[in-house]
């Protein structure tokens, strides 16, 4: 299937798209098109305007800023996963992006696409409720900061409104203490994944402390899961613990009994990366 006709700009500036947002009442921004492509393809959606944004350079940077490392909306999946700062400063993203389909569409796909789109089962959302992330957004209003916790409303569905830009992600830079651990299953890899968890904390003596779980492939948006975060701060049964907070639909892919199985599953495996000291 071909798309629905559209027309097409070229933003100059994160001012420019945003007035070409507020001109135009069907608009959608086109960052990688690794989603928006398909689904105009597809005719799930038919917007009258695409405003291409990939020219805009001040969204590329990967740079920290006191506490917090921030990362350009434009940052491709590809580049992340090669930065060097990512890797030293938000090593739980740097164990996640190798997850995200396959390295063609890493190299088009950018950070910003990844968390507007929302994908229940994508990683990087999940990530970002783990380590207590916060979204940039750029509007005719000025700039506003939403935390993650805040930000995924539903399926597909995040605070973002029609005349919003994303501008960057902001995580805590990690420090000695921060514990971090990620793991998922999917049918091949580069899929997206049938459940998945990404997980951070601090290592408080012989314990964790300020444990986050985020599980995605289990609900309409990833999801903590606060039963299960107390449970492994106490060094009790986590899994066990799990049941209390997940309660998945089963689809084609796997009932919801297997979601649940294999959620428990990758909380083993968490749990034990969680113990191991930072390399
Ligand atoms: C075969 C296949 C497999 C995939 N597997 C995975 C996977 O396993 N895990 C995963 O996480 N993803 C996966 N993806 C999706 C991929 O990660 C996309 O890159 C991502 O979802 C969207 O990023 P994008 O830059 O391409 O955004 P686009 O497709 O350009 O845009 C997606 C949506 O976000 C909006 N948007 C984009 N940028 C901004 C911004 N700065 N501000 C506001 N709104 C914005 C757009 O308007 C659009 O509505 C897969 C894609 C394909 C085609």
């Amino acid at each position: 299937m071909k798309p629905a006709p559209f027309g097409f700009a070229k933003a100059r500036s994160v001012e420019h798209a945003i007035a070409l947002l507020g001109e135009h009442a069907d608009a959608r921004l086109l960052a990688g098109g690794q989603s928006l492509i398909a689904t105009l393809n597809m005719r799930l959606s038919a917007p009258k305007l695409l405003i291409d944004i990939n020219a805009l350079d001040e969204l590329k940077r990967i740079a920290v800023a006191g506490d917090w490392l921030e990362i350009g909306a434009l940052v491709r999946h590809a580049e992340a996963e090669r930065s060097p700062e990512i890797a030293r400063h938000a090593p739980l993203l740097a164990l996640a992006l190798p997850h995200i389909a396959h390295p063609a569409i890493r190299n088009r796909g950018t950070i910003g696409g990844s968390i507007a789109y929302a994908d229940p089962a994508a990683e990087l959302p999940a990530c970002l409720l783990a380590l207590g992330g916060e979204l940039v957004v750029a509007s005719k209003a000025g700039r506003r900061v939403i935390k993650a916790d805040e930000f995924f409303k539903g399926l597909f569905e995040t605070a973002l409104g029609p005349g919003d830009v994303l501008t960057a992600v902001r995580v805590p830079v990690a420090g000695a203490d921060s514990r971090h651990g990620f793991a998922e299953l999917a049918r091949r890899h580069g899929d997206y994944a049938l459940v998945g968890l990404a997980a951070a904390a601090r290592a408080g003596g012989k314990t964790l402390r300020d444990v986050r779980l985020a599980f995605f492939g289990v609900g309409a948006t990833a999801i903590r899961a606060p039963t299960a975060e107390a449970a492994v701060a106490l060094g009790t049964d986590a899994v066990a613990a799990l049941a209390r907070d997940l309660d998945p639909e089963g689809d084609v892919q796997a009932s919801a009994a297997t979601r649940k199985h294999l959620a428990g599953v990758l909380l083993r495996r968490v749990v034990v990366q969680l113990a191991e000291p930072r390399a």
